[in-house]
């Protein structure tokens, strides 16, 4: 399962030291054979307090925390877009004190008693210290301009935003709850796919996320599907790809399986950069490319244009 850049991040301190490679100089050969490793000194990297600085996965520049998070945990320089946590996201994107949270306390069950290379109760545990999320999704309804949404927002840092039973259930509901009072719904994805740990109990909740949008859908209510980095497997194959209108943040990696396994599958040469969210936009898979700093506006834009429309559509019976 791949990592966020986020909850993996870099920073500089003490326990992240390498010590300098001094290429060997006894023979020629050893020389020619290993690449020396560029690093700074030890000493300069010392200076630098530990959990102040973040690097770039795309520019490698140093970011100063504190200017991570007020740009919305997009790099100021190369607008490398990190993975954000959903609580933060759901604060940047609905009008202050909007959201009330629906479900918060729903929590998973070890239905199968799984113990791979920890037990399943084990790894919900920690993350549930280390996000302070009791699942990987956050749901609840909220406003965005003048406009009530059902919101619902992954989190990857939750076992790499997994989808299991308590992903669909909590999803399932809240697509229920706006479909009951007329809402358009949301849902910001950000996920490796099924949760493994849950076999087949995830898989179910592909079908089942798809059905109450089916009747949401018959309700002529919009959906609006936002891709995040990364969104795959069993979350794009159901409810993030069905979406009226699909929006994907730049660089977003989009697909269902890796690369590597359709090329193993199909024994065919694969495009470069055929799972990004620049190709997909140019094959029509999604409509749009926003970048986070615009996407409150761009949503509010689009749900002004849909909820017209449905009022339209509605008046003529
Ligand atoms: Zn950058």
């Amino acid at each position: 399962m791949a990592t966020s850049s986020f909850t993996n991040k870099k920073t500089l301190g003490l326990e992240t030291v390498e010590p300098a490679v001094t290429p060997h100089t006894d023979s020629a050969a050893t020389t020619f054979a290993k690449k020396p490793k560029l690093t700074t000194s030890k000493a300069r990297k010392r200076d630098i307090p530990e959990g102040l600085w973040t690097k770039c996965k795309k520019c490698a520049s140093m970011i100063y925390d504190k200017e991570l998070d007020e740009n919305l945990k997009v790099c100021p320089k190369c607008q490398y877009h990190f993975s954000i946590a959903a609580r933060e996201r759901i604060h940047a994107l609905v009008e202050t004190c909007s959201f009330e949270e629906m479900d918060a306390d729903m929590e998973a069950v070890d239905m199968l008693q799984f113990t791979g290379v920890a037990p399943y109760t084990a790894k919900l545990e920690s993350y549930k210290k280390s996000t302070s999320l009791k699942d990987a999704v956050c749901t609840g309804i909220g406003r965005i301009g003048k406009h009530r949404v059902g919101l619902g927002v992954m989190d990857f840092g939750f076992l790499g935003g997994s989808m299991g039973s308590v992903v669909g259930e909590k999803l399932t509901r809240l697509i229920e709850a706006a479909t009951d009072k007329g809402l358009p719904v949301i849902i910001v994805s950000t996920s490796g796919g099924a949760r493994m740990y849950e076999g087949m109990f995830s898989l179910m909740q592909m079908a089942k996320t798809c059905a109450a949008l089916a009747y949401h859908a018959k309700a002529c209510l919009p959906y609006i599907s936002v891709l995040t980095d990364p969104t795959y497997a069993g979350v794009m194959a159901s409810y993030a790809s069905v979406g009226d209108l699909i929006l994907a943040e730049p660089g977003a990696m989009i697909g269902f399986a890796g690369p590597r396994v359709i090329k193993d599958t199909t024994q065919a040469e694969l495009p470069p950069g055929f799972q990004t969210a620049g190709f997909l936009l140019e094959h029509g898979v999604i409509d749009a490319i926003v970048s986070r700093s615009e996407m409150k506006a761009r949503l509010s834009y689009y749900l002004d244009f849909l909820m017209e429309g449905r009022e339209q559509f509605a008046a003529l019976g």
